[in-house]
């Protein structure tokens, strides 16, 4: 059953519960928790539904209800147990257009039912589409246990302030900032501590400084820009610094290697804007990148420029700081994990290792055009000596040709190689190798981009995981034997 979650408003008719016995029960009581009345239509009420009856929540009406009875409903769940009625019931709703529920017949729902957390003004709904409901169960009890006790107090508080910030503020970002302020700092903190005097002071002095920033155009807020690792594809591996700044964003401009699991936790309102970069591939210039960066700031936006990886680790992020900087926009930097770190971790291979490797380099396999590196700046005869790590990015297309240079400055031969392929995604792939394979024959290898070259001893150390493995020297076939 393929659901989409809405809220659906009880404030007009009465929901309808077909169905008398403990079933019945249970689902009026959860449909209780927000509906003042309920209807219950049965020839008998078991003892709880006769208490609520006793209260006036629950109002008996005639079993085997009919269209008139079921026309105009918000809901109907039918609990008779008996599947032919359920059935008829279903047939009626449906053909009325009218959501139905009948426990555990998904065939014959319309409407599934969520498991609720419920905090006053907010609720969480959690939906398996019937495929799992004790998942959701422990969903909720694990929300229970996140959510705040009086986060529905901080919610009512906040609407009982809404039409004054609408009055203070027009729509926009300064809004949201405000909003932002409030649920982020100490109002909020005041309010969950149960301190309403102080949380309404302190929600009128944001109000009131906002408002006066707002009008006093020479200091409105300018925009920022939050330079963001989204790491090397898997959501998870996300910091909760970048996860906030996608929940902040008014726009996000997004590199080719981000993952769509990354970008689907963007606000959902916030723009996303794809800036290429995937190798070969057409993308916006760098220069007009910064100049987007740029606008979207000074236009008072919250701006994320996200980034694969780190955006500090071949991601040209310091020319789009330097450009920022320049016009005095606010930046803030946050860390991603990098693709050679991402890849050492799915392998469990440590990239440093007391015994094997002291030092790590990351290098770019790609200079400005495309050609292969010369590895001027790095001293390679240093590295060769044996205990160091080398991480190659970029290094694809250019793999055979910076094999060839490792071995001329004295690289040994059978150096063992280890390429990782969309690390961290579902299609990651690994293939071990030496440096003296990869020099004659890469092509073998078959490798596509993304990926990173790990070259060093600890590059033959136990992998954990699946790895096809290119051999063509000896040594490497002891090392994996
Ligand atoms: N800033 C990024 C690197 C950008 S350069 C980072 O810190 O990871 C792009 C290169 O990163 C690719 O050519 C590839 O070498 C590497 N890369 C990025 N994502 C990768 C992934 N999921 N698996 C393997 N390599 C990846």
């Amino acid at each position: 059953m393929r659901t989409f979650p809405i809220f659906v408003s009880f404030d007009g008719k009465p929901p309808l519960v077909v169905g008398g016995s403990a079933l019945a029960a249970i689902k009026t009581r959860l449909l209780l928790k927000r509906a003042e009345r309920v209807d219950v239509a049965a020839d008998a009420l078991g003892s709880e539904l006769s208490q609520f009856a006793g209260e006036g929540r629950v109002v008996q009406q005639p079993s085997r209800p009919g269209v008139d009875q079921i026309r105009g409903r918000p809901l109907v769940i039918s609990a008779t147990e008996d599947e032919d009625e359920d059935a008829r019931i279903a047939e009626i709703a449906r053909a009325l257009g009218v959501p139905v529920n009948v426990p555990d017949r998904p065939a014959l729902c319309t409407a599934a039912l969520a498991a609720i957390v419920d905090r006053g003004e907010v609720t969480v709904a959690i939906g398996t589409a019937a495929a799992a409901p004790v998942l959701a169960q422990r969903l909720r009890a694990w929300l229970e246990n996140e959510l705040h006790p009086r986060l529905g107090d901080l919610a009512a508080l906040a609407g009982q302030f809404r039409d004054r910030v609408a009055a203070a503020l027009p729509e926009g970002p300064g809004r949201r900032r405000l909003w932002e302020r409030i649920f982020d700092g100490p109002a909020a903190r005041a309010m969950l501590h149960g301190d309403e005097i102080t949380a309404r002071k302190l929600i009128d002095g944001e109000i009131a400084s906002a408002a006066s920033a707002e009008n006093d155009r020479a200091q409105r807020p300018q925009g920022r820009v939050l330079l963001v690792g989204a790491g090397p594809g898997d959501p998870e591996l996300l910091t909760m610094k970048a996860i906030r700044a996608l929940k902040a964003a008014d726009v996000v401009f997004y590199d080719k290697l981000v993952g769509d699991g990354v970008l689907e936790l963007a606000r959902r309102e916030a723009e996303l804007i794809s800036v290429g970069k995937a190798k070969g591939a057409h993308s916006v210039p760098q220069s007009q990148i910064n100049a987007l960066l740029v606008a979207r700031a000074k236009a008072g936006e919250t701006v994320v420029r996200l980034k694969g990886g780190d955006p500090f680790i071949f991601g040209r992020g310091g020319e789009e700081l330097d450009a920022l900087r320049a016009e005095s926009i606010a930046v803030e930097v946050i860390p991603g994990v990098t693709a050679g770190a991402a890849a050492a971790a799915s392998l469990q291979i440590p990239l440093t290792h007391r015994d094997v490797s002291h030092t790590v380099t990351f290098v770019s396999g790609h200079e400005a055009g495309g050609k292969a590196p010369s590895f001027e700046h790095l001293d390679l005869r240093a590295l060769a000596s044996g205990n160091n790590t080398l991480v190659v990015y970029m290094g694809v297309t250019t793999g055979a040709v910076i094999a060839q240079r490792l071995l001329d400055a004295g690289f040994r031969d059978g150096l063992p190689v280890m390429a990782v392929e969309n690390a961290s995604r579902p299609d990651e792939r690994r293939v071990a190798t030496t440096i003296s394979a990869l020099a004659n024959d890469a092509e073998s290898l078959g490798l596509n981009s993304p990926a990173v070259l790990i070259f060093g001893e600890v590059a033959g150390l136990p992998a954990a995981g699946a790895v096809e493995t290119i051999l063509a020297h000896e040594e490497v076939v002891r090392a994996y034997a």
